[in-house]
């Protein structure tokens, strides 16, 4: 703006008229004004970009067509020990600079420098984002690095290829932490597939002992005359003992099922036994089998389809699932409010949903309820037992997941949760 207005004053300039305007030395002066002007918001720029670069953690590296190094900041001198090396090292091609670093991708396997990063680049590759690639280096100051490195192109205003840009993020701590807490992971899942096994043996021994008294119990009632018999009321006190016995062990079963299943997924060994089924009947047994088991709740069933709903899916792994979601509704929500069944279909999928009048779920615990061994601080059980290690609803994720379908929650704390599944149509 401020060159135009200087210009027009310059040509309007009286008595001036036989001279060529762009030659008149008002018009110079201006012009170079103008050039300085130029000169000096170039030199701005350059220093905010110098600014920027410096102020980044990641180590940032210019480089020329011929992959020499133009321009570095103090992170990368510092992560690749750039200082290391003499000066020539910067006039260097990458093929030239190859035998100061040992390059490596994230699998330990050697790349040569055709194969790295920068070369790759330079013949017309964009490594940015999720094509971002990892690599392990060994310095020349003898460190074990390991970089998540992004690369782009660089182009001249007439958009000739003139050279590339890369930053070097330094993940070496993050690697290292993935992969301390893998192996604690895949430690944790032999403990808890030993100790399932382990648990389970003597228990279906004590299980098997206990039903064998009250059979024994029960024959014993039978030989009885007399209701008024002492004998009489100490065998129906065992017989309630025994109950009571046999539904803890029942509870502990269920548990050790749960870490057997869980320790089963882990290892990719959960199978399915998939068989064209109508959906809409194992959803109605499932309703109907927790009507039986939970006799105080309302389990309302609205199925939107009147067609069977034929899928290939395994019937009892799906009743599983939404058992697992009922129980959870009847354990959550109190006796006197319903707990509604949906079926209906979105799209390519036919959804399952739970409704339950419950506490509900904050959105941040949402996410959290699928993974292993969590449980939500301060929800109290309204009925049954209280037990649990926090493995039903991974453990639904898992078997619907493992059916192409997807889970989710919808919850407002206070109103309500709506536990759902969807399977895909498609693939029946
Ligand atoms: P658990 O067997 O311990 O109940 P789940 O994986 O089935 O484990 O559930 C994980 C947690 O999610 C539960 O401990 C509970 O806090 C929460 N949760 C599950 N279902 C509901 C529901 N319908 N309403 C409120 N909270 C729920």
């Amino acid at each position: 703006m401020a060159m135009e207005s200087d210009l027009q004053q310059t040509i309007s300039l009286p008595g001036e008229a036989n001279t060529s305007p762009l030659t008149h030395p008002g018009v110079i002066s201006v012009v170079h004004n103008e050039q300085y002007r130029l000169e000096q918001e170039l030199e701005e720029r350059v220093r905010q970009l110098e600014g920027i670069f410096e102020a980044m953690t990641d180590g940032l590296i210019v480089y020329d067509r011929e992959g020499r190094v133009l321009q570095t900041n103090t992170a990368a001198e510092r992560l690749l020990a750039m200082n290391n090396q003499n000066i020539s090292y910067y006039q260097r091609s990458v093929r030239e600079r190859a035998p100061f670093y040992t390059v490596r991708d994230e699998h330990g396997q050697l790349l040569t420098a055709e194969q790295g990063p920068v070369m790759r680049v330079l013949k017309g590759e964009k490594l940015t984002s999720e094509n971002a690639m990892d690599i392990q280096v060994s310095t020349p100051d003898g460190r074990e690095i390991q970089l998540s490195v992004n690369c782009s192109p660089l182009h001249d205003q007439t958009g000739q290829f003139v050279g590339a840009v890369c930053i070097y993020h330094d993940v070496t701590e993050r690697r290292a932490n993935e992969l301390a807490l893998r192996v604690a992971n895949q430690r944790m899942d032999e403990f808890l597939s030993m100790a399932s096994h382990e648990l389970r043996t003597p228990l279906t021994t004590i299980k098997a002992s206990i039903q064998l008294a009250r059979r024994r119990v029960a024959s014993s009632l039978q030989e009885i005359v007399s209701e008024n018999d002492t004998q009489y009321s100490k065998l129906v006190e065992m017989q309630a003992i025994l109950d009571r016995a046999e539904r803890q062990v029942n509870m502990q079963n269920r548990l050790i099922d749960d870490l057997l299943e869980v320790s089963r997924i882990q290892a990719h060994k959960l199978t399915l036994h998939l068989k064209e089924c109508d959906l809409a009947t194992i959803v109605r047994e499932a309703v109907e089998d927790q009507r039986a088991t939970m006799p105080h709740h309302t389990i309302q069933l609205e199925l939107s389809v009147t067609e069977p709903v034929m899928l290939s899916v395994d019937a009892d792994r799906i009743q599983q699932v939404l058992t697992n979601y009922l129980t959870n509704a009847c354990k959550y929500s109190p006796a006197d409010h319903p707990i509604v069944v949906r079926l209906q279909v979105k799209g390519e999928y036919i959804c399952v949903c739970v409704h339950d009048e419950g506490p509900g779920l904050p959105p941040e615990e949402q996410a959290q309820v699928w993974e292993r061994f969590y449980r939500v601080q301060g929800i109290e059980a309204k009925n049954g037992s209280t037990v649990g290690l926090g493995l039903g609803l991974p453990i639904c994720r898992a078997i619907i997941e493992q059916h192409q379908g997807q889970v989710g929650v919808e919850s407002t704390p206070g109103i309500g949760s709506t536990f759902w599944f969807a399977l895909p149509l498609t693939g029946k």
